[in-house]
């Protein structure tokens, strides 16, 4: 194994309706769908099928969900060695879709919740990359990054979802990778994009990739910035495009891949993502990301 995935594992359970039910109301919706989830999840799936050895640390419930939620990491050939069955819940995302493409989301992080840093690897031998989100309690993400920096792994951090900075995670990552908002919520908002990536490289990361949706990705490092436009594809639901570009950039970097090509692959990757519905189910193989970047 190369890539060690520490991160959340859920269900995600939709229902199109005719609206978002207001407090207190009822609404009529068509056919639930079940499909696996979770940021820890689906940047593990998104590695492995662009051709990392990916092993995922995690936990989900001995539950009738749990099947569902693994069901993506068991078919791109995800190593569950480190995955854990707790007496909790499976983690589960409901989602109400609106015929406008609204959604409502409620998460109950069941199992998710209840990963401590007993659950950790004893030794970090063989793994070269650790990829960390922030849906796991706090203070085991911080661990997991910390434990893995002293062992000699690469620490990459998707800071996602926002929340404020912690300076001890932060010490311990070397390529952090955020959005617009969670950029916002580490550095301030309002200001130039490259002066608060730029801002937090003094905080610990060598590099910063900001994603910017449609627009592409800006990562800054001590040198020049590398602003990189979005591949061009006709989108039909952006779902997991961050989680495919997290989860291919580090699939590249453990090959040893120089980080403009990573970069590159990574953009392709999350596009073609962006092409078909779907998180997990949606994400592109090896081939389909090399013919894209031929
Ligand atoms: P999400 O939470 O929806 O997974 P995110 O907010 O974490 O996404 P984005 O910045 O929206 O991340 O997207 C990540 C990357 O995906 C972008 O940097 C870009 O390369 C690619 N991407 C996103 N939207 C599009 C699009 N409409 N067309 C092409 N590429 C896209």
């Amino acid at each position: 194994m190369t890539v060690l995935v520490v991160g959340s594992v859920n269900a995600d359970l939709t229902v199109r309706a005719e609206r978002i039910p207001a407090p207190g109301e009822t609404v009529l919706g068509g056919d639930a769908t079940v499909s696996p989830g979770g940021k820890g999840a689906n940047q593990a799936v998104a590695a492995a099928l662009a051709g990392a050895r990916v092993a995922l640390c995690g936990a989900v419930g001995g539950d009738a969900f749990r099947e569902a939620a693994l069901r993506g990491l068991t078919r791109a050939g995800v190593g569950l060695d480190h995955l854990h069955t707790l007496d909790a819940p499976t983690g589960l995302a409901l989602i109400t879709v609106s015929p406008e493409g609204e959604n409502a989301i409620t998460v109950a992080s069941g199992a998710n919740a209840h990963v401590m840093s007993a659950h950790l690897p004893e030794g970090w031998e063989g793994f070269t990359h650790l990829l960390l989100q922030g849906e796991l309690p706090p203070e085991v993400t911080c661990e997991a990054a910390r434990r893995a920096h002293a062992a000699g792994l690469t620490v990459v951090l998707n800071a996602a979802p926002a929340r404020e900075p912690d300076p001890d995670l932060l010490a311990h990552t070397d390529h952090l990778i955020v959005n617009e908002h969670e950029l916002a919520a580490l550095a301030g908002g309002g200001g130039d994009v490259e002066e608060a990536a730029r801002s937090l490289l003094e905080l610990g990361p060598q590099a910063v990739t900001v994603t910017l949706g449609a627009e592409g990705s800006l990562t800054v490092t001590p040198e020049a910035p590398h602003r990189l436009p979005a591949y061009p594809v006709p989108p039909v639901d952006t779902t997991g495009a961050g989680d495919t570009f997290c989860g291919v950039l580090v699939a590249w970097l453990s090959s040893g891949r120089p980080l403009p090509e990573a970069l590159s692959a990574a953009t392709v990757a999350a596009a073609l993502a962006c092409t078909r519905p779907g998180a997990q189910d949606a994400m592109p193989d090896l081939a389909e990301i090399r013919a894209a970047l031929a």
